[in-house]
């Protein structure tokens, strides 16, 4: 089973591209470290962390993975590389703002809820179950590869 995880409140940016890529990763920025480690513990989930009080938590101690380096980036390519994740195998399969997998909508079913131009100039879509919020994009897509090739010195 693919490894997923729970950033900690400090990394939110972290968490943002390892969304991006497609990683499951849950980040609750309003929660305590209480509840943090609770819902970690019932998802199953993997603590991402550099704050070093939290690991010392009981089921904590065996359950995170330290996080080293202030700046995303270097968070970033230390965990794509310690997880040996591909980073183009699941590109922008998972909604930024919930987690959540995307799944394919009909062009024909987003008619009427994106711009004309967008509407004519793409052809597929995803959306957010959770949310409803919709994808689509090819040069984003690319823009996208250059920026991770080029973060993670490809
Ligand atoms: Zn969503």
């Amino acid at each position: 089973m693919e490894q997923t995880f729970f950033a900690d409140t400090m990394l939110g940016k972290l968490a943002r591209w390892l969304r991006i890529i497609g990683c499951d990763v849950a980040y609750a920025p309003t929660l305590d470290d209480a509840h943090l480690v609770v819902r970690a513990q019932v998802e199953g989930r993997l603590i991402l962390t550099r704050d070093t009080l939290l690991i010392r938590r009981r089921w904590v101690r065996e359950h995170h993975y330290f996080v080293e380096g202030d700046h995303w980036r270097d968070q970033f390519r230390q965990v794509v590389s310690a997880f040996g994740i591909d980073p183009f195998q699941q590109l922008l399969t998972r909604c930024l703002e919930c987690n959540e997998p995307l799944r394919d909508v009909a062009r024909v079913a987003v008619a009427d809820r994106v711009p004309p131009y967008v509407l004519g100039t793409q052809e597929r879509f995803e959306e957010c179950s959770t949310c409803g919020r919709l994808y689509w994009g090819g040069t984003h897509r690319e823009r996208m590869v250059a920026e991770l090739e080029k973060l993670l010195g490809m």
